[in-house]
């Protein structure tokens, strides 16, 4: 695209920028880069830069290895100076920058050497499916919350921020939102905007709220978001952990997403009728159902991890029931009261996906599955709109509801179900992830976990 091209080389040459990360992501959500000086930039645009794909998780078997990446300028970012100068910590990077130089970042797609779209590239199946919805006449659009805990090892584990004893909202002046506001900062400075950033319920925990944008574009931030903010951290000495239940008996961090589909037609809000129930159009409730519908293999792509299971329980206002509501914090879906600009407010909120999964495949795969509903037009169950917190999830709501999958080895079951969630993945990726995590689910289910040693050791 001319238009980037011109923009970017003026900006590189301007800001005198020296080494250019190139991104991308594998199957199972890691960060991915290789660095390049700048003077191999535009023959890298021409004819993209080489690399290994074998090495790298769910990508490519070992007789085809050769994969290209190919620069999406759309998404041409300097780094601000802290990032940059601890670039070189990250295990993740293939070779290394050097302290001190500018060095800018672009997300890159990844080709074969045919110059074909590789189908294991997560970013390229987001791409199919927001195409997808655009023949159906729609642009998807999301806005995630991002939440995570700020920790300092200390010589018996990791612990919260020791002086952050603040709770939910609290407006507080210490360390951690001065780490918060720098996380912001730096964010903005890579065009990645924040619309607000608070405390969340437990000691130590941190939410960022992103400002509404393209499906692809939100992939793409969430993906830089993750290094950027353990950067952030790493500089005050704490550690940034986006892990979904990082402690037992304290709430564990979602990734909640709010989800709209504007019509290219008009650039109305699909999901919105000012007169309807819940202010909801039909869209909007086959939207809902279609993800109820696909709730549970979905949920396997959404929350990837063993660890993400241990969030998913009751009480700590995360989802267990596939259920959709208002006012309902434990609902998976949750339709939020309209403000006084509804066109911009009327949003499909998911609640069960955290931060460790692959962003671009769970846009994926949320998306297919509202609009599978759409064009079966699913009728939406009753939404549940009590207050679950007050009531016993297992005995009142499972004969109502189904539940969400208690392990991730349930999860994988029912993605092991879901024709649609494998047409949307592409064999490849569906295969890739499937073995991936069936691996990961049996090491685990074969460990014998210090809480068996003790109920039971002394008693059998
Ligand atoms: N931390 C909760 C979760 O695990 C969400 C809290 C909230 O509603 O923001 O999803
Ligand atoms: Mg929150
Ligand atoms: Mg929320």
């Amino acid at each position: 695209d001319r238009r980037y091209y011109d923009q970017v080389m003026a900006r590189i040459e301007h800001e005198r920028v020296r080494f250019i990360n190139l991104e991308f992501i594998d199957v199972v959500g890691m960060a991915k880069c290789v660095t390049i000086p700048v003077e191999q930039f535009t023959n890298c645009l021409t004819h993209g830069k080489w690399f290994d794909g074998s090495s790298i998780e769910g990508f490519a078997r070992v007789a085809e290895s050769d994969m290209y990446l190919f620069p999406d300028l759309s998404t041409f970012a300097i780094l601000p100076d802290k990032i940059r100068s601890s670039a070189s910590s990250d295990p993740h990077r293939v070779e290394e920058s050097v302290g001190g130089d500018i060095v800018a970042r672009v997300i890159c797609d990844v080709r074969t050497p045919d110059g074909e779209s590789f189908d294991g590239d997560p970013r390229a199946i987001l791409r199919q499916t927001l195409e997808l919805a655009r023949e159906m006449g729609y642009n998807y659009r999301v806005a995630p919350e991002l939440e995570f805990f700020l920790l300092r090892f200390e010589e018996d584990g990791p612990k919260p921020l020791p002086h952050d004893r603040r709770g939910y909202f609290d407006l507080s002046t210490d360390l951690a939102s001065i780490v918060r506001s720098q996380m912001v900062y730096a964010l903005h400075k890579m065009d990645i905007n924040i619309e607000a950033s608070h405390h969340e319920v437990a000691d130590g925990q941190h939410e960022l709220d992103f400002e509404i944008a393209d499906a692809l574009q939100i992939a793409d931030s969430l993906m830089t978001a993750k290094y950027v903010l353990k950067t952030v951290a790493a500089q005050h000495n704490l550690y940034a952990t986006f892990l979904p239940k990082p402690f037992y008996g304290v709430n564990g961090s979602g990734l909640h997403i709010h989800q709209q589909l504007i019509k290219i037609s008009t650039g109305a809000n699909a999901f919105l009728n000012s007169q309807a129930d819940y202010a909801l159009s039909e869209e909007g409730r086959w939207f809902i159902a279609g993800q109820l519908a696909h709730a549970s293999s979905i949920c396997a792509i959404l929350a990837p991890l063993v660890n993400s299971y241990k969030r998913l329980v009751g009480g700590y206002e995360a989802p267990v029931v596939i259920n959709w509501g208002r006012i309902n914090r434990q609902a998976l879906i949750r339709v939020p009261r309209l403000s006084s600009d509804p066109n911009n407010s009327m949003r499909i909120e998911l609640r069960c996906s955290d931060p460790s999964c692959n962003p671009y495949l769970a846009l994926a795969v949320m998306l297919r599955a509202g609009l599978d509903g759409i064009q079966r037009k699913l009728s939406l169950p009753a939404a549940m709109d009590e207050n679950l917190f007050l009531h016993d999830e297992g005995d009142r709501l499972r004969p109502r509801a189904p539940m969400l999958p208690a392990t991730l080895g349930e999860a994988l079951a029912a993605l092991r179900e879901d024709p649609l969630v494998r047409d949307t993945l592409g064999d490849t990726i569906y295969e890739g992830f499937l073995d991936a995590k069936g691996i990961e689910w049996t090491e685990y289910r074969e460990q014998v976990h210090p809480w068996e040693v003790q109920r039971y050791l002394s008693v059998y």
